[in-house]
């Protein structure tokens, strides 16, 4: 059988920046008997997006319509979901699935769904110390706030 372009083990973003590949087929296995990545599939369907296996075990799915929540991109489990076109989003951004995939790792450390009314948490921790809901969000801090495209207001 060929193998697709867009073969999962790939170890490149699109847009060229190199994803660790460092256990990403133990994140794969763990996020899918944690549920988190069939839920993300579920909730990617729900929104009316298409997924499509992108690299180091990822899927990304684009063409999201719902408006929760508001996020240019956002992971649950494995899966990657916008509303935008990944192709768009890694042009602005070149580093936004290094950010994306280290919360897939946040899902493999938190046990799956627990992480999230535990980001929940962190997003409120934030909004009340900062008044926006990552700057002192412990979740978006370790995934890394420059390569999510979020300014940190310490260096505005
Ligand atoms: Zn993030």
């Amino acid at each position: 059988m060929p193998v697709p372009s867009s073969e999962p083990s790939a170890p490149y973003a699109p847009s060229g920046v190199p994803l660790p590949t460092r256990g990403w087929r133990f994140r794969r296995l763990a996020n899918a008997v944690n549920l988190s990545t069939p839920l993300g599939l579920a909730t990617a369907r729900l929104g009316r997006a298409v997924p499509r296996r992108g690299p180091v075990g990822l899927w990304l799915a684009e063409g999201y319509r719902l408006g929760f929540p508001v996020a240019s991109a956002f992971t649950v489990g494995n899966v990657v979901i916008t509303a935008h076109r990944f192709d768009d989003l890694l042009t602005a951004n070149p580093r936004l699935l290094l950010h994306e995939q280290r919360h897939s790792w946040q899902y493999v450390a938190c046990g799956g769904l627990p992480m999230l009314p535990l980001y929940a948490l962190a997003m409120g921790w934030s909004w009340l110390r900062t008044r926006d809901r990552w700057s002192a969000n412990v979740f978006e801090r370790r995934a890394g706030l420059a390569d999510g495209g979020y300014r940190s207001p310490a260096t505005d």
